[in-house]
């Protein structure tokens, strides 16, 4: 398949006004992460953008000190308190932002296997329930495009494996031209690693981090569309840390790796590029043969 190159403007007119766009994302920070740039770029030039987050990520890990006596297996508040900072994300992106079925109906599944996976509100046990609920929402927002995960989940986590399930399902019962997939090019991170990392972080070993090997559309960011999606990762300051010097209540330890981007970490401290570039694979409906229009370039109004 051929590549489009669409490349957010400069300066960008309003272009994209009367579309709409469904983000379906696993956990807080996945939205920013993963498509940070794009929901920026949509939003901007435009288009509505809702983020539908299916769990509060009860079962992630946190970083640093500050908040640490949250997770799970203490005084498990984590999923309230990143209702926070996904909040202050998905503002940095002019989205809109709702939960699956409500804050808090289902919870994290942690990693395959986990006794979190066992719990009867985990999203992987939502049954045909979490279908129900998300093609309500697509029947109420007539969006043109739905944006998720491949079915690999991007990096084979129940639960993104399972809002990729249910994004397609929704979907396909209510007719959405277009749905698209979020990946990440192995050669790109590759590329942009830095020469060394910043004290009490690390370079990644080879294949460590998750990547593939091609994809249908590459979305070049504009510096408004990179800050936003940096500004929004910065949200998420209990499960991930900008490395550019800056230090915050959550994240007292300012780190800098200096390199042709930004960089970042999860808890596991492991440097890794926030690229200029999204990629994303047609996962059903239209391709984007109009590279102007951004992701939903070709699309009908
Ligand atoms: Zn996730």
């Amino acid at each position: 398949m051929t590549q489009p190159h669409t490349a957010t403007p400069a300066t960008a007119p309003r272009d994209l006004a009367g579309y709409r766009a469904v983000f379906v994302h696993a956990h807080p920070d996945d939205e920013a992460i993963t498509t940070g740039g794009a929901i920026a770029d949509l939003a901007a030039r435009g288009a509505d953008v809702l983020v539908v987050t299916c769990t509060l990520g009860e079962e992630g890990e946190v970083i640093g000190e500050t908040y640490q006596h949250l997770v799970a297996d203490e005084a498990d508040q984590l999923g309230g308190f990143r209702i926070g900072e996904l909040g202050a994300s998905i503002s940095n992106m002019r989205a809109r932002s709702e939960f699956l079925g409500g804050a808090g109906r289902f919870r994290d599944s942690g990693m395959a296997g986990s006794p979190a996976s066992r719990n009867p509100r985990a999203f992987v046990n939502a049954g045909p329930e979490a279908v129900e609920l998300l093609a309500g929402i697509l029947r109420r927002e007539r969006p043109h495009l739905v944006v998720t995960y491949g079915p690999d989940g991007g990096y084979g986590h129940p639960d993104h494996i399972h809002a990729h399930e249910i994004a397609h399902a929704a979907a396909e019962q209510v007719g959405v031209p277009r749905i698209l997939w979020a990946v990440r090019l192995a050669e790109g991170t590759a590329a942009l690693m830095p020469d060394r990392a910043p004290d009490g972080w690390r370079l990644p070993e080879d294949g460590e981090l998750d990547g593939v090997e091609r994809s249908d559309i590459r979305l070049e960011l504009n510096d408004a569309a990179y800050s936003a999606k940096i500004e929004a990762m910065r949200a998420h300051a209990t499960q991930l840390w900008i490395a550019d010097g800056r230090v915050s209540a959550t994240n007292p330890h300012g780190a800098l790796a200096e390199g042709p981007v930004v960089y970042y970490a999860l808890s596991n401290l492991i440097v890794q590029p926030i690229q200029r570039v999204e990629h994303y694979q047609l996962g059903a409906g239209v391709p984007v043969t109009d590279p102007s229009g951004g992701l939903l370039g070709g699309i009908e109004r």
